[in-house]
């Protein structure tokens, strides 16, 4: 995160039902993979432009900032590569194909230590590069969640054309739908249809 910038992050829809969103820094990975909406199609990084005003919103590029091409497809798959472990998630399945994709997203990026004197300790990107810069606030995220345990509560929606990234507060933990008056009523239905059909 660029210093003394609040952080606005905006994504390409609202989070159904009444979820509350993710905490602390895993808020950033909820919107990066939220800026898809894929039951409307918009989508906040569609263009390189697009993608550098999400990102400097984000507090992670500094506006007027340009992305290359190869960038701009470097951050999609950063997302698509998000998503599927997010996805994985639901199941509780080690999915070996998932996690290193996303590591692979991620191994352009540098990473150490911000120690400060009063005693906390943080990741933080080691680049100079900006967009390297980038994907390193977004690994840094990441360890921070998985740190304080919450990465495993960030899912991603199995609903047909969902795929939206909820943060599972349940005591159980085992939330499977981004909302079971959307997504959950929408899988039972089909399920009802399906065994009329084999009747
Ligand atoms: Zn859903």
């Amino acid at each position: 995160m660029i210093e003394g910038n609040e952080a606005q992050l905006p994504t390409a829809g609202a989070d159904p039902g009444a979820r509350a969103p993710a905490p602390g820094s895993l808020r950033l990975i909820q919107a990066l993979v939220n800026t898809l909406n894929a039951e409307t199609g918009r989508d906040l990084l569609g263009t390189a432009g697009e993608a550098v005003t999400w990102l400097a919103a984000a507090g992670l590029l500094p506006p007027g900032s340009v992305l290359a091409g190869p960038q701009h497809a470097a951050l999609l798959e950063l997302r698509e590569a998000t998503r599927q472990v997010l996805s994985g998630h639901i199941h509780r399945r080690d999915d070996p194909a998932a996690a290193s994709r996303l590591a692979m997203a991620l191994a352009p990026c540098r990473l150490t230590l911000a120690i400060d004197p009063a005693g906390d300790v943080r990741l933080v990107s080691a680049d100079h590069d900006p967009f390297s810069r980038v994907i390193g606030g977004i690994a840094a995220a990441i360890a921070e969640a998985a740190t304080a345990g919450t990465w495993a509560r960030l899912k991603c929606c199995p609903g047909r054309r969902c795929g939206w990234a909820f943060y599972d507060r349940s005591a159980s933990s085992r939330s499977r739908w981004c909302s079971m008056q959307i997504c959950g009523a929408r899988a039972k239905m089909r399920a009802y249809r399906d065994r009329q059909a084999a009747d």
